[in-house]
């Protein structure tokens, strides 16, 4: 009889993550030969022939270059001697398209191009946004703090456009009720949800500098390189690697620590040696009040806050189940090496979703919507059998059981529209389900929204069916109970299992394991208590496994009584299920940036213009006004349709400077503001749209209606180039 699981600590964010851990050790498994954990094409076998082809190819060069030796060393003739030469040449050229043949398909299922190429793409966004003052290392002028960062002016306009599309797409939507919690947090509430416990990251120390590194990333970096790097890898070690790279975070310390040394991985910047792994929380300390007796610490995340209120939450809601609450707020996480920019910081904004629900009614009444989207999906069984993410139906995914319950994937599918209408590229935004063991025990399912950007395929929104969890762990140690009632029409008998262990007994036999054994005793479900009553009424004893002992042990007729008594009910009383779905909005803005981000040549084509192809929806400004000279006529205009601008509540900015009008127009697209409307005449202007570059002629009491008519999505650009004259460009935009 199995009453508690083995329970193993993971290290993974969410606290509570124990994982149930059978015969599983992620290491001990063998992968089987076409086991590959990658959703891009070309598929595994083509890049292990490949490498098999380049090392039969290397063989033949290294034994041709044997024999030429050998030639030398007897003195050979001389047309023997070119002839062996000639077929060495001809042997290292197969070879050396062998490799850079391998080393695209390397590139290929890394993402689009090299490293190289991506790190020179990334580095073009990552300039373009700190000149543009996008964001900003914080304390800069202190040499900054590593995982802080600060948004300027545009990053802030962003932030608050994504922010407001979300209020709109998911509280405006489904009537969430919002939240607004402190930061700071006592201990209690982190003690009782398992932040206190368990929110660790697995840390290495180099031995003689003292210096902290994530273990899994050391690990990561190391695998990464060597599979993109080492292109004689026989195919079996790069399978080893990649099997390595996908179970990563089902890793024990054991199992890191095991690892490194394996490699031979040492500190990345000295060299020197590294101490085992050993668990670091990630959670900022401080105390509350000046006494320093009331330990607290600054939020992980903002869903605590949602659980602890959910009793009056509830009430609110009219005693009413399903609903939702929802919070937007700062999450602070001390990262042990926060690095790739905005994606790991220390201190980021979160908005985070609770939506309650009865456990045994999981529907959802806006589900259909949804249903019939169609986007990529990586479920479980796919990313252990090899294959690649792809296109799923979201209603037949949720219909085979897939997605394990209409609301999770009623979220799901939110989730996919919000990304897609911010402008995030469908075809790089998937959803991947957890892997059993990176599952919490408790949770149902699991499904993440990676966005595939420079640094690969990044978690930006995790979307989880939590069960009950959180609010029991709550109820167990605040003492307030935190559940629902469905009021019965007629009252209804009920027959309930009633286990007694007899304490004074199991303390007699026991000493020290009785609580264990108790614990086991009240922990067994119907089944198996019937189980034990049986062979107690009939043998006088049985004999009961204790898992958290390790060991089985003999339970007698005076040590429990187990029986089932009949009652009526008038309602049933239950903890509601959870199912959360949480942003990280940085992460979030940070690919949009990329995916928004595009290069064309100047219209002399001597220089490369950056531009961010924004949807208006979060475009930081909407639109620019420039006097096409200056002079105090235009001037006086563009003050007018700023006013105008200003009453229809767009967003805009003027620019007089005398620069060309080429060069407004490419620091306007830099900042991807979607409109500009020259000042050309006292009459009529021109509007030009970011990306077409196409202009149309409108005259000047019209301009604001026309731009909040595109801005805000009630008209395409197409629709109003169809209802107003094209206007020439020529010499427009002389430096473009
Ligand atoms: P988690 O609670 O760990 O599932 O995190 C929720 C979301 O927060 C993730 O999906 C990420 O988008 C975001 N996130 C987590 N850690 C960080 C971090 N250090 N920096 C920025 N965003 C983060």
């Amino acid at each position: 009889m199995r009453l508690h699981p083995l329970l193993k600590i993971s290290r993974n964010h969410h606290p509570g993550v124990l994982l149930i851990l059978r015969h599983y050790s992620p290491l001990s498994y063998t992968p089987p030969h076409f086991f590959h954990v990658s959703t891009r094409n070309p598929p595994r076998m083509a890049e292990d022939e490949l490498r098999q082809s380049l090392a039969n190819k290397q063989a033949a060069v290294d034994a041709q270059a044997a024999a030429v030796r050998d030639l030398k060393a007897q003195g050979a003739a001389g047309s023997d001697l070119d002839a062996a030469v000639e077929s060495l040449k001809a042997l290292k050229l197969e070879a050396a398209a062998a490799a850079s043949q391998l080393q695209a398909a390397v590139a290929a299922s890394n993402g689009d191009g090299s490293s190289a190429s991506r790190e020179a793409f990334r580095q073009s966004v990552v300039n373009t946004l700190e000149r543009r003052l996008f964001y900003i290392p914080s304390f800069k002028i202190y040499r900054g703090v590593a995982g802080l960062y600060d948004y300027g002016p545009p990053g802030c306009a962003v932030k608050s456009n994504v922010l407001a599309f979300w209020r709109q797409h998911f509280v405006l939507e489904e009537n969430m009720l919002e939240v607004d919690c402190p930061c700071v947090t006592p201990e209690v509430v982190l003690k009782a949800s398992g932040h206190v416990d368990k929110f660790t990251d697995l840390m290495v120390k180099d031995e003689k500098t003292g210096t902290c590194y994530r273990a899994d990333h050391l690990l990561k970096d190391f695998c990464k390189e060597k599979l993109e790097k080492d292109l004689t890898l026989p195919a079996e070690k790069a399978a080893e690697l990649k099997h390595v790279l996908a179970v990563l975070d089902d890793l024990s310390a054991e199992e890191l620590g095991a690892k490194l040394k394996e490699y031979g991985i040492t500190a990345p910047d000295t060299k020197n040696p590294l101490s085992d792994p050993y668990p670091f929380n990630l959670m900022f300390q401080t105390s509350i009040g000046p006494s320093g007796l009331s330990p607290g610490y600054m939020r992980p995340e903002t869903a605590q806050g949602i659980f602890v209120n959910f009793k009056d939450l509830y009430y609110y809601n009219g005693n009413k189940l399903p609903f939702a609450a929802a919070q937007i707020g700062q999450a602070f996480r001390n990262e042990i090496s926060p690095r790739q920019g905005l994606l790991r910081v220390r201190e980021f904004t979160l908005a985070e979703i609770e939506h309650f629900v009865d456990p045994d009614d999981k529907s959802h009444p806006k589900y259909k919507e949804v249903a019939d989207l169609e986007f990529l999906m990586f479920p479980r069984e796919e990313q252990l059998t090899g294959q690649a993410a792809k296109k799923l139906c979201l209603g037949e995914a949720v219909f085979t059981g897939t997605v394990n319950n209409q609301t999770l994937g009623f979220f799901i599918g939110r989730v996919y529209l919000f990304l897609t209408r911010l402008g995030i590229d469908k075809d790089r935004l998937r959803f991947r389900q957890h892997l059993p063991n990176e599952m919490a025990h408790y949770a149902a399912d699991c499904w993440d929204a990676e966005i595939e950007c420079s640094y690969g395929w990044i978690e930006c929104v995790g979307i989880a069916d939590r069960s009950a969890y959180d609010l029991r762990a709550h109820t167990e140690k605040s003492g307030v109970s935190l559940v629902a009632h469905e009021k019965y029409a007629e009252p209804r008998e009920v027959e309930q299992l009633v286990i007694v262990p007899a304490k004074k007994e199991l303390g007699l036999a026991f000493k020290g394991n009785q609580k264990m054994v108790v614990e086991a005793l009240e922990a067994m479900n119907e089944a198996e208590a019937m189980e034990v009553k049986t062979a107690l009424e009939s043998q006088g004893q049985v004999e009961f496994n204790v898992c958290t002992l390790g060991k089985t042990v003999t339970i007698t007729k005076n040590m429990v009584s187990v029986s089932k008594q009949k009652k009526k009910e008038h309602q049933r009383v239950f903890t509601p299920s959870v199912i959360e779905p949480s942003f990280g909005i940085g992460r979030i803005i940070y690919c949009l940036f990329e995916h928004s981000f595009y290069m064309r040549a100047s219209k002399a084509g001597d220089e490369q213009l950056n531009v961010f192809r924004f949807p208006s929806l979060v475009a930081p400004i909407k639109c620019t006004v420039f006097p096409l000279v200056q002079q105090q006529q235009y001037e006086e205009v563009a003050k007018l349709i700023s006013k105008s601008l200003t009453a229809a509540g767009i967003s805009h900015k003027i620019d007089i400077t005398g620069t060309s009008i080429g060069k407004r127009y490419a620091r306007t697209d830099e900042l991807g503001v979607p409109l500009a409307i020259t000042v050309d005449s006292t009459t009529s202007v021109t509007i030009r749209e970011r990306d077409s570059k196409d202009q149309i002629r409108v005259s000047i009491n019209e301009v604001a209606s026309v731009v909040k008519e595109v801005t805000d999505g009630h008209s395409t650009w197409a629709d109003v180039q169809w209802n107003y004259p094209a206007h020439s460009a020529a010499g427009g935009e002389g430096t473009q």
